[in-house]
């Protein structure tokens, strides 16, 4: 028979479960959030050194720069690198909106090539017929949590002379050919909005970089331009990391492999237990470590199978229902529908259902139950 609990759990299983994620390290989230109160010190102070230090370390670059968003991470670094009006900034449209609002606010054009079917990562074959005299920058996403082939990418950027900025808000911890995710490029920028694999309780963002110059900038931008502190060379912006985010994020850094490698293993279960069901799921590519962020799924029949789900308890999500190019915003842009549609069949298509640390495997056998005995019914129905 079921405990208490567990039939609980069963009534619902949400989509990520933060306060489960909370309870697993309370005491030490604590403590952390106690000290840094009991410091006075609250904008940039030795907690924010720390977790740079040790994001720096684990990413195996030389530079980390604390922000106050992954969003302001993307709008910084291309601020940085002197990206405005008349540029030109190759993007993927299958991204969260964030990515493409950097460009667009420092009056520069996103420009959006179509995604690969199979993993819907931006199709690096489709990159160089959009590049022009205009074009400074590529921002691959590093999508769900699996980066994009860099070497090609790499490539492309080196024979034309472009930046790659790495959006890598989704794959904090995982790799390309052994190289970390946002590690590779001229920068990387990561976001600990509270949903992602590192998330904090607000938000919170970095970017990381091999270039001392780009990351003084960073640090001066993120304090309105000044250096030293009142003294103001360049505009900049009011984007700090709280001292009090980043001593929670540090308390939970030290779990990050371990909770990688529990979101690779459910996401394997999934792999092997979904994949006779008519319904595509991730690929994942050889060339490096997939953090899984999210287990996206596609299916025709989305919305019936997102409503029988919601029926038996089991919360799922759309990322993401309007590619970029589509989006109201960005109709002067031109682009009309068809002319992407790979990103638009994503859109179309692609649910998330749970998959984070805490997940119980009776919950999982439940979902993959419950994913079962739909498609069941809806052969008999035919
Ligand atoms: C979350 C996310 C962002 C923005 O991060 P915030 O911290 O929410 O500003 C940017 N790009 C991608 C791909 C993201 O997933």
């Amino acid at each position: 028979m079921l405990s208490q609990r567990a039939i609980e759990i069963r009534s619902h299983i949400p989509l990520l479960d933060l306060k489960a994620s909370y309870e697993s390290l309370r005491v030490a989230l604590m403590d952390a959030a106690d000290s840094v109160f009991q410091s006075g010190v609250y904008i940039n102070g030795p907690q924010v050194a720390a977790l740079e230090q040790e994001m720096a370390a684990f990413l195996n670059v030389p530079y980390a720069i604390g922000v106050a968003s992954g969003t302001d991470a993307l709008l910084l670094t291309l601020d940085a690198l002197g990206i405005g009006a008349g540029d030109e900034v190759i993007t993927t449209p299958y991204t969260f909106f964030a990515t493409a609002e950097a460009i667009s606010r420092l009056g520069a054009v996103p420009i959006f090539v179509d995604v690969d079917p199979d993993t819907c990562l931006m199709d690096v074959n489709r990159i160089e017929e959009r590049i022009t005299d205009r074009t400074k920058a590529i921002i691959p996403v590093h999508l769900f949590g699996q980066t994009v082939d860099m070497n090609h990418l790499e490539e492309i950027a080196l024979k034309y002379g472009l930046s790659i900025i790495e959006d890598a808000c989704q794959a904090l911890g995982a790799s390309f050919e052994g190289k970390k995710a946002g590690s590779m490029g001229k920068a990387g920028c990561f976001s600990f909005f509270p949903t992602k694999n590192l998330g904090g309780f607000g938000d919170g963002g970095m970017v990381v970089t091999h270039d001392p110059d780009l990351a003084l900038k960073l640090q001066r931008l993120r304090v309105h331009g000044s250096n030293p502190k009142y003294y103001h060379a360049m505009l900049g912006y009011n984007s700090r990391l709280d001292e009090l985010q980043a001593a929670l994020l540090r308390v939970k850094l030290t779990k990050l492999e371990e909770w990688t490698s529990v979101r690779q293993a459910k996401a394997a279960y999934y792999m092997e237990a979904l994949s006779e069901l008519p319904i595509q799921l991730p690929k994942v590519m050889p060339y490096g470590e997939h953090g899984f962020h999210l287990f996206v799924i596609e299916t025709d029949a989305r919305q019936e199978l997102m409503s029988y789900m919601a029926e038996h308890g089991i919360d799922t999500g759309i990322y993401y229902p309007v590619p970029l190019h589509l989006q109201e915003v960005y109709r002067p842009l031109g682009y009309k529908p068809h002319d992407l549609p790979h990103a638009e069949r994503a859109a179309s298509r692609a649910m998330a259902i749970p998959l984070y640390p805490e997940l119980t495997d009776d919950e999982q056998h439940y979902i993959v139950d419950t994913i079962y005995t739909f498609y069941k019914r809806k052969e008999m129905s035919l």
